[in-house]
């Protein structure tokens, strides 16, 4: 994949977060992280090959170069030692709007239709075949990048 192609990705997926920011729906997410524990919640977040770029993006970022072990069954982008999001202003689409009853429960699917399909588009743009686990997303992106 060309550089440029992953650039123009990155910043789409980027343009869709911030347009979901400013959507006139209240949730407060409080960075409890209780969604990031897979094993509590049973929901693993799926995410589109632009998605998964742009946190492969942030996690090198960080200076790591593989993803660790989660052996606990939590997100291995879950900072143990300080339980904060490595990659928390590149989350995935999913960490920002499912399920966390804390920050006011989940969206609904037609709130955020619009932004679904653009993130689909990406993937396809990209060559993905559609949403992965967040384990599996992120270790292929990293692979790319
Ligand atoms: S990417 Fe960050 S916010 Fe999303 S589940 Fe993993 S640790 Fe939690």
């Amino acid at each position: 994949m060309r550089s440029e192609e992953q650039q123009q990705a990155v910043a789409e997926v980027r343009a869709i977060y911030a347009e979901l920011a400013y959507r006139p729906v209240t949730r407060t997410c409080m960075a409890r992280t209780k969604c990031c524990q897979f094993q509590l919640t049973g929901l693993t977040p799926q995410l589109t090959k632009g998605e998964a770029l742009l946190a492969a993006k942030g996690f090198r970022a960080t200076g790591r170069k593989q993803l660790p072990e989660s052996a606990d069954g939590a997100c291995p982008l879950l900072q143990r030692a300080t339980g904060k999001c490595m990659i928390y202003a590149d989350r995935p689409f999913g960490c920002r709007t499912h399920f966390c009853d804390a920050a006011g429960g989940p969206y609904a699917r037609k709130e955020v239709i619009d932004l679904i399909r653009r993130l689909e588009e990406v993937d396809r743009q990209l060559g993905g075949d559609g949403p992965r686990k967040i384990q599996a997303a992120v270790a292929a992106a990293l692979e790319e990048i």
